[in-house]
C-alpha cells in the first residue's frame, strides 16, 4: 500500500487493517469537492459501484463508508488488469 499524503490516524488505521483490498492511498486538493482523499482499490475490488475501483470524498466519515462498501469485482478491468500496471 502506497500512502502519498498526509492522512489523518482514524483512516489510515482502517486502510492498513484492510491493506489487502487498497493500493494507494493520497489526498489533495483541486476535486470538484475542493480537498479529497483518493483511494485506488487493488485489482479484483470495487466500491458498491461494480467497475468503480477509486474512492474520491471530501471526508473521512464518507471515505470510510465507502471503504466499508468494497466488495469483490469482477469486471473486465479486473479480469484483464486494465488500470493496475
Ligand atoms: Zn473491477
Amino acid at each position: 500500500m502506497i500512502v502519498t499524503a498526509k492522512i489523518p490516524k482514524s483512516l489510515l488505521a482502517y486502510c492498513q487493517k484492510h491493506e489487502d483490498k487498497i493500493l494507494d492511498v493520497s489526498a489533495a486538493d483541486g476535486y470538484s469537492e475542493g480537498y479529497c482523499y483518493d483511494i485506488l482499490l487493488n485489482r479484483g475490488w470495487c466500491t458498491d459501484e461494480v467497475g468503480l475501483h477509486t474512492i474520491i470524498e471530501p471526508t473521512i466519515k464518507r471515505t470510510l463508508e465507502k471503504l466499508r462498501s468494497i466488495e469483490p469485482c469482477n469486471c473486465r478491468d479486473c479480469k484483464t488488469g486494465e488500470g493496475w500496471k
